[in-house]
């Protein structure tokens, strides 16, 4: 079954505010959470698709992402990694934050110590490639700076030995009730800043931050046809999460250099291709340039600058399918320089014998001509 666009499921436009999607998806979850809905199978499918859309539109670049590719680009298949895809990212979402402002209660199914766990940031970086990379796709290796769960503790934060010790002063729960007239509020614990542990002895590597800084080089895979400007996700790539949450993910944005030759638009690829003024006249053939080497492009008589031809399916392949797209190639009509003045006498020859006879050989000209002529006269009139 298609996938519903995640716009539509929310009932906005494209050009939604970050503002208008909390609200359509505050709106569409309150109306089918699942216990105001105890035994409709329709209004948790709603619930469940207002959730998946909003955990996308919500995130700028998955949005992006998304944008970009459609359900591909958030797909869990796409980007090499497989496996957990927005099952392991949708735990970043946390579905509590949004319950405990509408309904003003305590986190879904919410123990004091999962409001501890958070997901990893995700991570950007920026790839340039040539123009035969993008369109080939390749592999490369990228050295990016993280933050990765620190090997000496394994991300508890105390030192080798020692265990954080559970809060006092919350109990462990993290958050603590406090009474500000007639209403009761709660707040994060500030001894343990909501994680309802305290560390006594920090882990002397991270200091008691459980990640620390590193570089890590990942090999990306390139797709063939990506473009200026797509976004490739390595899913679980990004920073390590906090308190066993999972890791953000890796967004691989792709710039392309100028190409000598070629410009790119979309699938299709453009060049200019110089003739001489023999070629153009009389026809003929001459290699015209591809990404896969060269190809016979026949000239017939009588062409034009400017004249742009077509060449099927020597374009760039489309990411992720198996359209083709075509190479256009624009020639341009050289004037000779550098005669001699044999060359020139032939020239002025030539010119003599266009002339006298009733022919028209110059199609620009007279068209040209006439245009000016009626150009000259609707200034007079
Ligand atoms: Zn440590
Ligand atoms: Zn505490």
């Amino acid at each position: 079954m298609a996938k519903q666009d995640y716009y539509q499921t929310l009932g906005l436009q494209k050009n939604a505010s970050e503002e208008e999607i909390k609200k359509a998806y505050r709106r569409l979850a309150m109306k089918f959470h699942p216990d105001r809905n105890p035994d409709s199978k329709d209004a948790e499918e709603k619930f469940k698709e207002a959730k998946e859309a909003y955990e996308v539109l919500s995130d700028a670049q998955k949005r992006a992402a998304y944008d970009q590719f459609g359900h591909a680009g958030v797909d869990p298949s796409i980007g090499g990694q497989g496996g957990a895809g927005f099952g392991g990212g949708a735990a970043g979402f946390d579905v509590g934050d949004i319950f405990e402002s509408i309904f003003g209660g305590s986190r879904q199914g919410g123990g004091g110590g999962q409001s501890n766990v958070y997901r990893g940031s995700d991570l950007l970086y920026e790839l340039t490639l040539n123009l035969e990379e993008a369109v080939k796709g390749t592999e490369v290796k990228v050295r990016i700076p993280t933050k990765s769960t620190c090997h000496t503790c394994n991300g508890t934060g105390a030192k080798a030995g020692t265990k954080p010790s559970r809060c006092t002063r919350c109990g462990g729960s993290g958050y603590m009730r406090v009474r500000r007239g007639f209403f009761e509020m709660q707040q994060t614990c500030p001894s343990c800043n909501g994680t309802g542990t305290v560390i006594a002895d920090p882990c002397n590597t991270c200091h008691g931050a459980k990640r620390i800084d590193e570089h890590r080089t990942l090999s990306v895979k390139v797709p063939a046809g990506v473009d200026d400007g797509n976004r490739i996700r390595l899913t679980g790539e990004g920073e390590a999460g906090l308190n066993g949450g999972p890791h953000g993910d890796l967004y691989v944005q792709i710039h392309t250099r100028p190409h000598p030759i070629f410009t790119r638009d979309g699938n299709d690829l453009h060049c200019e291709v110089p003739i001489s003024i023999t070629t153009a006249s009389l026809g003929g053939e001459l290699e015209a340039p591809t990404l896969d080497g060269r190809v016979l492009l026949k000239i017939p008589a009588e062409t034009q600058t400017g004249k742009v031809f077509r060449i099927r399916g020597k374009g760039v392949k489309a990411v992720h399918s198996s359209l083709v797209g075509d190479l256009y190639c624009r020639v341009i009509v050289e004037t000779p320089v550098k005669l001699t003045s044999k060359q020139k006498d032939l020239l002025r020859e030539f010119e003599n014998s266009l002339k006298g006879n009733n022919t028209e050989h110059a199609p620009h000209e007279s068209s040209w001509g006439d245009k000016v002529k009626k150009f000259f006269e609707s200034l007079k009139s």
